[in-house]
């Protein structure tokens, strides 16, 4: 016999509130999580959704009322969403009701403020005409829709005009009635950004971000669901928007990790953008000019159609120089500053013709690694391919496999005693052009400046209109804005985000690297961007130089298939945490133990058990383990058997 979980009122505070019903033989094979029902409930009949279908009884089955029927209503968007959930649930291993609360929007109606932010002052915007595509644009428009509703990778060059693609197939939706959802990461949703979609659309369109209270995205989802807007923008949060008649989800800038969820349920918005589109018969465009490993491999085997765009969409702005320079040449020769000879030149040139320029700093990922400052030999694990990372005890460490030795006082390449960690941050750079080139007028933007709410829109519109000379800054700086002015951009350290202990990091330098260049002579004047660099020749940075993704491509997927690293296997990520490091170290131990004695001859590979990247978090201590197994499904067994089994802290990702 099976029992289903049935919920009577999805407003948010009920969820917890289900009732169980027999299931009918007649409809055992058909229903499903999500289906809209119609069940006896006191003396009335109303309808609930399924939540789940299971064999246990919660109370004795001899006074359980059975199901009445399916529901004969059109599926309505709760069901739809309920569908995800439920998915969620089983993909990123969460609770079902952390699931439900990430995908229903609060039914609870809190009284709306007027919201000062910058969309609002955007809705009086009048309507523009659509610019007219150029070809590569028009292809795009045209093959994505003629491949709809299967997915489609959408590979654009910075600059290519991949949003005059989203707008075009935007309206194309709306011409049959259809509604589409664009995700932008956060970082990006700037005035700039946006105004362009109110141009075009007006009042069809609304954004949510995450400061907007409660009563506003309450409206703003409110609208979706009444159809009084049919295009809603926002991170990735607004995958939920509860569109009735959801035609398309278009992901901007897909290869960015802050579609990654942190916290539970660790949702992928990429994955669950397709899935959500597969649900609800829609398409789904995912744009970048450096696709993530995985996308492209799809876009490659046949599962999503690929569509290109190769040169700059306004007339007479091409893609920047690329100049690498060699930082262990530069000191050879004497040069002790951060700026390389070529570099400093470029920036008092541009000083000199008033023309304005952007200095990178990626210190995403960087976890203290080591190098040689006279050859830039790095420090790595024998056993991982990732650096290794120094500790205060002296030791070097490799947060992969535990590997732990002493820090040599020489290089083993070069025999050189000057062996440091790279102590450069964003406030010693601007320390050094004041230093340097005392006319300049300078802004920084990082984690610092930016703490204090809006800070970083007004250092962004402070240098969009010319009231600095050269903005300094971390991965902020980089994403998506378009500075008609900037023809030259800096990176100082490019190895910085290549040695963080991630398998990734590669991947994450070259599209650094590459979105650092776009941002360089977007306006037609001639861009020049300076690589700085003491590994001129690692691939990443060579081919990031060259602007050249599909070499990065294949040897980046050389390196992932040797060790089978996602997308060339799968691989489940394991943290087990606890305030008391022997019994962390014990119970992932146990845990690694437990799944070799339950799957003796599969194939599994383990890395670890060893301290996490970061081995302690607030008193916290934190055991990393991997495990590689070519099937998903063997993987997702696996953490199941793990929750099971578990007596601390475990949190698990499959990579
Ligand atoms: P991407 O998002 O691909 O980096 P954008 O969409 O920001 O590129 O477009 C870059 C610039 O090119 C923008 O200033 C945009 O207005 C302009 N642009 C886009 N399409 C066209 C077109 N068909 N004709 C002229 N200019 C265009
Ligand atoms: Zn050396
Ligand atoms: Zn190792």
């Amino acid at each position: 016999m099976k029992y289903a979980n049935i919920i009577v009122d999805i407003s948010l505070e009920k969820l917890d509130k289900t009732f169980q019903y027999l299931v009918p033989e007649e409809l055992n094979e058909t229903l499903r999580p999500g289906m809209q029902v119609v069940i006896p409930f006191g003396n009335r009949k109303i309808t609930g959704y399924i939540l789940e279908l299971t064999d246990t009884p919660e109370f004795d089955p001899a006074r359980m009322k059975p199901i009445l029927s399916l529901s004969e209503k059109a599926v309505p968007i709760e069901a739809q969403l309920i569908e995800l959930a439920v998915w969620m649930k089983e993909t990123y291993g969460c609770t079902l009701n952390q699931a439900l609360k990430t995908v229903l929007p609060s039914r609870r109606r809190v009284k709306s403020r007027a919201s000062k932010e910058v969309p609002a002052a955007l809705q009086n915007i009048s309507l523009q005409p659509p610019k007219t595509l150029n070809e590569e644009q028009q292809a795009a428009v045209n093959g994505i829709l003629s491949v709809y509703p299967q997915p489609s990778l959408l590979f654009g060059v910075t600059g290519g005009g991949k949003t005059e693609v989203y707008m075009a197939l935007i309206d194309a939706m709306r011409a049959q009635g259809k509604q589409t959802i664009l995700l932008i990461p956060e970082i990006s949703l700037t005035y700039q950004n946006l105004r362009r979609f109110y141009e075009r659309f007006g009042n069809r369109v609304a954004v949510v971000n995450s400061r907007l209270s409660a009563g506003e995205k309450y409206d703003s989802y409110e609208n979706a669901r009444s159809g009084r807007i049919d295009i809603m923008i926002g991170p990735r949060s607004a995958l939920f928007t509860p569109f009735t008649n959801l035609g398309m989800i278009i992901v901007d800038e897909e290869h960015e990790s802050a579609y990654n969820s942190e916290t539970s349920p660790r949702y992928r918005a990429v994955e669950t953008a397709i899935t959500r589109g597969r649900m609800a018969g829609a398409g789904v465009v995912l744009g970048s000019a450096t696709p993530s490993l995985e996308s492209y491999t799809k876009a490659l085997s046949g599962e999503y159609a690929l569509f290109r765009i190769t040169s700059r969409a306004r007339v007479g702005s091409v893609l920047p120089e690329v100049k690498i320079c060699d930082l262990r040449k530069e000191l050879r020769e004497g040069n002790k500053t951060i700026f390389s000879r070529i570099l400093a030149e470029a920036i008092k040139d541009r000083l000199e013709k008033r023309e304005q320029v952007m200095l990178f700093l990626n210190r995403r990922g960087y976890a203290g690694f080591i190098s040689c400052r006279s050859c830039g030999y790095v420090f790595r694990c024998p056993h991982c391919d990732v650096s290794l990372t120094s500790h205060r005890n002296g030791q070097l460490v490799c947060h992969y496999c535990g590997l732990s030795v002493p820090m040599p006082d020489r290089c083993p390449s070069c025999g050189s005693p000057y062996i440091a960690g790279f102590g450069l941050g964003t406030q010693k750079v601007e320390t050094m052009v004041k230093k340097y080139f005392p006319s300049a007028r300078t802004l920084r933007m990082d984690m610092d400046s930016t703490s204090r709410k809006d800070s970083h829109g007004k250092i962004l519109s402070s240098f969009a209109k010319g009231e600095a000379d050269i903005l300094i800054g971390t991965q902020m700086i980089i994403k998506g804005h378009d500075f008609p002015r900037v023809t030259l951009v800096g990176i100082l350290a490019a190895d910085l985000s290549l040695y963080s202990d991630d398998f990734r990091a590669g991947e994450r330098t070259f599209q650094l690297l590459t979105q650092a260049a776009g941002r360089a002579g977007r306006a037609g004047a001639e861009g020049l961007v300076v690589i700085q660099t003491y590994n001129p020749e690692n691939y990443a940075i060579e081919t990031a130089s060259h602007q050249d993704y599909e070499v990065f491509y294949e040897k980046e997927m050389a390196y992932r298939r040797l060790l089978s690293y996602p997308p060339a296997g799968q691989m489940l990520s394991v943290l087990i945490t606890d305030p008391k490091e022997e019994t962390a170290v014990r119970e992932a131990i146990r845990l690694a133990d437990g799944v070799r004695a339950h799957w003796p001859e599969s194939g599994i590979r383990m890395i670890g058990p060893s301290a996490a990247g970061i081995s302690r978090i607030q008193d916290v201590y934190r055991q990393q383990l991997f495990i590689k197994h070519p099937s998903r499904k063997l993987l997702l067994q696996i953490r199941d058997f793990m929750e099971l089994e578990k007596k601390t802290g475990l949190q698990i990702d499959l990579l």
